[in-house]
């Protein structure tokens, strides 16, 4: 059979609810042609972000109701705390309510001024949690991740020789810590390979710096693993999983991910005293370290999703409902980010609105034309989100301009995604129409959540 169909069906339902071009070209403008700023219920179809929007299963809301929500030591804690460790091997399971929690208090820690966090490419979050302790975070991206027209299997990879140039140049005494992102979210949710995993791994261990995963995809990209790596092909994601997570002293992750859940995340490691100096930060900003920040029904939520993720039936539906968007808009003529990504397919902004110059924002401009056109909200992954200014406040542009449509697990159907393409494909066609904005608005940090823009004028 050529046809992968949904591997569940649907027991419960939430309405949709419709909006004339009209409406949504008043209230694009009230958000600032900013899709963050758009009240949820005036999208159709949401691909802002596949991170807590997933539907959870029946099994998960039976959890749900079967939290215990004891202040110490409840059930659902030993639950999570083992569904963890069977995946990770690590014996220090730290709850916090989302990954950029784990990010804050294990950088809190890490960071400083004049310290270096090296990344094949670090989320925004993790980017801003490293910076706000005086850090600098440091990308080392593999060439091929670069170019979003390659195809290549695994363009998350960090570069090898970069890492060990940037560690000569640097000194391995200033840099604390190299976190390479599973898969690689900011990077075109490409996969990094176990040989890539385990050359970093050897790198760092030679200099004495830790090496963490940022895992919240990690089951997606053993899924590529298992599907494009030499040597993987019997083996179950669980084990590929499993030894994928040996390399590392730890992680971070946000369980609003592949773990299936609405809220929720965790840090675990290795070492006893790192640890407990992340217990004694977790205390006072997230929670008593058997729920951080979580109640019982999430942490019970959470360790039913790690089981389901690894579900192969799962995985391969996932990552083929997102191929099958791509090769759709690929046959159409859009550029795409090649190969479709794990999560999310990528439209290279730059390529289809070469008249936008950076400084415009092409993939904000495409953004809020997908929402114009038929009500689709995604996100810009380019300038307005990663873009800084030098001294003379002119902008120094991000590596690539893109518009991520990040799916949420197990939410849409076939029907909604072929609506998605013909909205793409109907706006790629009237591309040359399509016109630049500028900021009137922007914060410190993180700006691409809050700024305000309009249409660019002369
Ligand atoms: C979502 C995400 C985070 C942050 O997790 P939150 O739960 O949103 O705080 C960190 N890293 C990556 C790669 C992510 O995708």
């Amino acid at each position: 059979m050529a046809v992968i169909i949904e591997p569940f069906r649907i027991k419960s339902v939430e309405p949709l609810f419709v909006k004339t071009p009209e409406e949504r070209k008043q209230i694009l403008k009230e958000a600032h042609y900013n899709p963050f700023l758009i009240p949820a219920r005036d999208v159709l179809i949401d691909l802002l972000t596949d991170s807590g929007t997933s539907a959870m299963s029946a099994a998960q809301w039976a959890g749900v109701m079967s939290g215990d929500e004891s202040y110490a030591g409840s059930e659902s804690f030993f639950h999570f705390e083992a569904a963890v460790k069977e995946i990770v091997g690590m014996p220090f399971i730290i709850p916090t309510h989302q990954g950029r929690a784990a990010e804050k208090i294990l950088f809190s820690i890490i960071g400083g001024k004049g310290k270096y966090i090296l990344s094949n490419t670090l989320f925004d979050t993790t980017r801003a949690n490293i910076e706000y302790t005086g850090a600098e975070g440091v990308d080392l991206l593999c060439n091929e991740g670069m170019d979003p027209a390659l195809i290549a299997p695994f363009k998350g990879n960090m570069d090898i020789k970069k890492l060990e140039d940037f560690i000569a140049k640097t000194g391995a005494q200033n840099i604390p810590l190299c976190i390479v992102t599973v898969t690689n979210n900011s990077g075109g949710g490409q996969p990094v390979s176990m040989d890539n995993i385990k050359k970093v791994k050897d790198v760092c261990h030679r200099h004495g710096i830790l090496f963490y995963l940022d895992a919240c995809r990690f089951a997606e990209n053993c899924y590529f693993i298992q599907k494009r790596e030499p040597g993987y092909a019997n083996k179950s994601v669980l084990k590929i999983a499993q030894e994928m997570f040996s390399y590392a002293d730890g992680c971070t992750m946000s369980a609003k991910k592949d773990a299936f859940a609405n809220i929720g995340g965790f840090l675990a490691m290795h070492n006893p005293e790192l640890a407990q100096q992340c217990r004694n930060l977790l205390v006072i900003t997230e929670g008593f370290p058997t729920y951080g920040g979580l109640a019982g029904r999430d942490l019970e939520a959470i360790a039913i999703g790690l089981k389901e993720v690894v579900d192969e039936n799962y995985l391969q539906y996932r990552i083929r409902s997102i191929e099958y968007l791509a090769e759709k808009l690929t046959a159409a003529g859009v550029p795409v980010m090649q190969p479709a990504g794990g999560h999310a397919v990528y439209l290279d902004a730059k390529a289809m609105l070469p008249h936008i110059p950076v400084n415009q924002y092409p993939g904000q401009a495409l953004v809020a034309e997908l929402y114009l056109q038929g009500g689709v909200r995604g996100v810009e992954i380019g300038s307005l989100m990663f873009g800084k200014y030098d001294a003379n406040m002119n902008l120094i542009p991000a590596m690539m301009e893109l518009v991520r449509l990040a799916i949420p697990r197990r939410v849409y159907t076939q029907s909604h995604i072929d609506y998605v393409a013909e909205v793409i494909i109907e706006v790629y066609n009237k591309r040359d129409k399509i016109k630049g904005l500028e900021i009137t608005y922007e914060s410190l940090a993180l700006r691409h959540f809050t700024a305000h823009l309009k249409p660019f004028e002369e």
